[in-house]
């Protein structure tokens, strides 16, 4: 539609057949969809399957196999230039179906988190997904959202819109409905229109979608979005730098061995053949891929337990977590408000006797009405406690429909007028109600009957919010029907009584009003000015009992858990306790953040784990703290607000059902419950996924080491070739490849919430792996390559020898499997069926082994010679060796862990 900026509000729905009251019907809006398309950009960057399919082909490993398969053809050995190519064409199906999975795993993923859009259709409200959008639909639009689509507004409240996308401005800017019709403006002038892809940071509106998916602006540009690369997580990066160092050190041994063999009058074909064979052991070409694999799986097993994973690198980076900050409402506590108390001057109700007091204390009336009308919480009984809305506001209508109040009739007869929302900076919110006639006020409390001291004002001010900042706005105080000045005794009071209900664990919020002129109406400033105090109310906010046991779990994992909360500090304070969460009354408050440099903060940051009455912008300032402390941070939030903080944490965690789309937008991780147990299931999850990395990186390093040994001694004790290099070839793709992603699958260490975060930075060979496998690679080797020379040397005549080594090779690394299982618990106490998918890989890769000694066919193929029993069972003792050794480990390990 052409310029919809420029025409009134009325015209834009004419055009567009639609109506704000009814919207389309679903008939229309599905007709339009076939129309228009479902609102969705279309990306660019995507990756394609032939893509993944071309990423490896390219991999330098596959070349170097092709360069061999070519030159065994020009040297006439068409066997081996078959059999090299037919595994070089396994080895990439396999790579490309693992990466294509894992692929397809994150993309299911990330259409999980695809928004939900409010809109009217039918005549009613409707949550529809973001893409069945279309043109002249009616939609709904509230702070924290993300505009779906191009659309006019036709209703504004205090909206502000973030345009930073379209127009880089990081100032919000405010949209209005008023037409502009004179000449052309820029984007970041048309006050009445919001654009795709920008952010609603205040308020709320309503606008009819005048351009879905290319058709927005946003869409016009998408073709200059920069194609998003994948990101590699941080293991994966020092896993590539380690296949360029083994790479290099493989050409330096490439060379000694060629050298040798030349010098022991080898054939060049012999050398060349040598060559390929100890490139392909040494290069752990199927690493990255097994990675890619363990942590998308990772990421599926965490959405079982209700953790969405936005960003693959966060599965890594969750196991690596040392502090985690979360949000005390609703993820440490259920966010189930009730009105425990009411506490006016000088007497205080508990629910029931305030209910049972209808009509007996005027004040009490009062303060109940202005909790039911500065509120956004709606009445409906098919609801979940039978309210819509935040609890906060929904308990304060139920204690007010409790006391008698009507919401509908209250609202029809002090309809609002103005508001001013509630956030996080203030900590408390507004609303202006005209009041009726004098004739009309009789049902109403006295004090808003009399027009008393204020003249005839016509208009009714409500507030509410956190006590102590409230009590600074109010100049007066109703007692026992009478407004008077508020002096500092009774403040001094007040604020008492408020400390005391925030120390039993209770939100308290404080309710005031004022009465205001027509004229005055749009001098939002002064409706939190000169108030008259009311009163308060008390919430009880259960803990969530999960989170008790996850706290405590965190404290054994060696994770600091930090609350960060609005409420008042010992408030705050009560409910860590509660939790387990601390032991002392150590508490820091926005204002004290405020007062301190991140330095200050660092240094005191150790020994405080409940900071209070923060807002948004504090958490920066903790993380902040926290990372010079390199620490692991990992943010919980939900507001809009919030974005900033999730995206420096290192983990930032959006709330799956409170969050705004905003939050989620910005995080790596999203809590589909909001529950704290979730983000600790989810470390727990992520210190598995890591601890299974490295023990398929030992496993297969170890392997290959143990190859190495082979290839290089060999030609040292004088012996020829120990393994043709298809076998070296199969060894690796096969004995190594199959059993390694099988032990990603490997359940959790029964001590991975018992010890402390390792380091993220640590290199992979950190605690002695390196050694580990540098010395279990040597004993395989040799063991390998010693019974190969026991056979050739005893002059059997057939080349058994040779399959001795084969075979002695595969079995040793099969019980080297088993051994890597656990890191010091014994083979003989552990589960051995918790993995059933590592013993079928190891039966599956132990059975074609066989057939290739087996079966006369692979026999020619592979150059096997079928082993005797006695052979057989020569062989079958290299396991016995290796499970004695790794035990003995072990069993070192664990004295040492005592
Ligand atoms: P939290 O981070 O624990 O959710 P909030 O920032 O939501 O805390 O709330 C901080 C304070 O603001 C509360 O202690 C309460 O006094 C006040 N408050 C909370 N919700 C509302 C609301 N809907 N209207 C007015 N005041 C509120
Ligand atoms: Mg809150």
């Amino acid at each position: 539609m052409q310029q919809p900026h420029r025409l009134n509000a009325e015209n834009v729905l004419e055009n567009l057949e639609t109506s704000p009251q009814q919207g389309l019907s679903s008939a229309e809006a599905s007709r339009r969809l076939s129309l228009y398309g479902p609102n969705e950009l279309i990306e660019k960057g995507k990756k394609k399957a032939w893509r993944i399919l071309l990423a490896q082909v390219k991999e330098v490993m596959i070349l170097i196999l092709l360069v061999a398969v070519v030159i065994s053809l020009a040297l006439q050995e068409y066997i081996d230039a078959i059999v090299i190519f037919v595994i070089v064409v396994l080895n990439t199906i396999l790579g490309f179906w693992q990466e294509f999975k894992a692929e397809n795993a994150m993309a299911a993923l990330k259409k999980m988190t695809v928004p939900h859009v409010r809109v009217r259709r039918d005549g009613a409200e409707q949550q529809i997904s973001a893409k069945d959008l279309v043109p002249g639909d009616i939609l709904l639009i509230e702070a924290g959202n993300i505009v779906p689509a191009d659309a006019r507004l036709i209703a504004a409240v205090n909206l502000k819109v973030q345009e930073a996308a379209l127009t880089g401005e990081s100032e919000s800017v405010e949209k209005d409905t008023d037409a502009m019709p004179d000449g052309e403006r820029a984007l970041a002038d048309r006050k009445n229109m919001i654009y795709r892809g920008t952010v609603v940071t205040y308020g709320r509106g309503e606008a009819v979608a005048t351009g879905t998916g290319m058709q927005t602006e946003l869409g016009k540009i998408a073709t200059m979005l920069q194609d998003v690369e994948d990101e590699q997580t941080p293991l994966q990066q020092r896993l590539a730098k380690l296949g360029r160092s083994l790479a290099i050190a493989a050409g330096v041994l490439i060379l000694i061995v060629a050298g040798m063999l030349y010098l022991q009058g080898a054939g060049l074909k012999e050398i060349f053949m040598t060559a390929i064979s100890m490139a392909v052991a040494a290069i752990p070409e199927g690493l990255p891929a097994v990675v890619t694999i363990a942590l998308a799986l990772g990421a599926q097993q965490m959405l079982k337990k209700n953790a969405l994973i936005r960003q693959l690198p966060a599965v890594e980076t969750l196991g690596g977590v040392t502090v985690i900050c979360s949000d005390k409402t609703g993820t440490l506590t259920q966010n189930k408000m009730t009105v425990s108390e009411v506490v006016l001057p000088k007497r205080r109700y508990s629910l029931d006797e305030a209910a049972a007091k209808e009509g007996g204390d005027a004040d009490l009336d009062l303060l109940l009405l202005a909790g039911m009308l500065c509120n956004d919480a709606v009445i409906d009984e098919n609801a979940q406690n039978g309210i819509l809305g935040d609890p906060t506001e929904g308990a304060l209508v139920l204690a007010a429909q409790q006391a008698g109040w009507v919401q509908r009739d209250l609202q029809a007869m002090l309809p609002r007028v103005r508001e001013w929302p509630f956030d996080s900076e203030r900590k408390r919110m507004s609303t202006v109600h005209t009041l009726p006639p004098a004739s009309q006020r009789t049902t109403l409390p006295p004090v808003l009957a009399a027009d008393g001291d204020q003249g005839q004002a016509d208009h009714l001010v409500l507030i509410k919010g956190a006590t102590d900042g409230l009590i600074e706005v109010c100049n007066r105080i109703l007692t026992n029907g009478v407004v008077h000045p508020f002096n500092e005794a009774e403040k001094e009071e007040i604020s008492a009584e408020n400390t005391a209900m925030a120390q039993k664990g209770v939100r308290v919020l404080g309710l005031a009003y004022r009465l205001m002129d027509a004229e005055r109406l749009d001098q939002t400033a002064e409706y939190e000015q000169d108030l008259v105090f009311l009163g308060m109310v008390c919430m009880l906010d259960p803990v969530r009992p999960e989170a008790i046991e996850s706290v405590r779990l965190c404290k054994q994992a060696g994770i600091r858990p930090v609350m960060i909360t609005g409420d008042h500090p010992l408030t705050a304070v009560a409910i860590a306790k509660d939790l387990g969460l601390t032991t002392t009354d150590r508490v820091l408050t926005g204002q004290d953040l405020d007062k301190m440099t991140v330095d200050g903060l660092s240094a005191r940051i150790k020994e405080v784990s409940v900071f209070a009455r923060v807002s948004p912008k504090h958490k920066m300032i903790i993380i902040d703290a926290l990372q010079a402390q390199h620490e692991i941070v990992s943010m919980t939030g939900d507001g809009v607000n919030d974005a900033p903080a999730l995206k420096s944490a290192d983990i930032g965690v959006a709330m799956g059902i409170t969050g705004t789309d905003v939050s989620k937008e910005s995080s790596d991780m999203v809590l589909l419950d909001d529950n704290f147990a979730t983000i600790v299931a989810a470390v727990k999850e992520g210190r598995r996924i890591y601890d299974n990395i490295r023990k398929f990186v030992r496993y297969i390093l170890t392997g290959n080491t143990g190859e190495i040994v082979v290839m290089l001694a060999g030609p040292l004790m004088g012996m020829p070739l120990p393994l043709l290099p298809i076998q070296i070839l199969w060894i690796n793709l096969v004995t190594d490849g199959v059993p390694a992603v099988a032990l990603g699958f490997e359940e959790a260490e029964r001590d991975v919430m018992k010890r402390p975060p390792y380091n993220p930075q640590e290199s992979i060979f950190a605690r002695g792996l390196g050694w580990q496998i540098l010395v279990m690679g040597l004993i395989i080797g040799l063991l390998s390559v010693g019974t190969g020379y026991w056979f050739w040397n005893g002059g059997t005549g057939s080349n058994a020898w040779q399959t001795m080594v084969f075979t002695m090779l595969t079995f040793c690394q099969m019980a080297y499997a088993l051994c890597v299982r656990k890191q010091t618990q014994s083979l003989f106490t552990q589960s051995w069926f918790s993995n059933p998918v590592l013993l079928l890989a190891i039966g599956v890769t132990l059975g074609l082994h066989l057939i290739l000694v087996y079966v006369p066919f692979f026999n020619t193929v592979f150059r096997t010679t079928p082993l005797q029993p006695s052979e057989l069972g020569i062989c079958a003792l290299g396991p016995l060796v290796i499970i004695l050794i790794s035990e003995s480990k072990k069993l070192f390990l664990r004295r040492k862990l005592r």
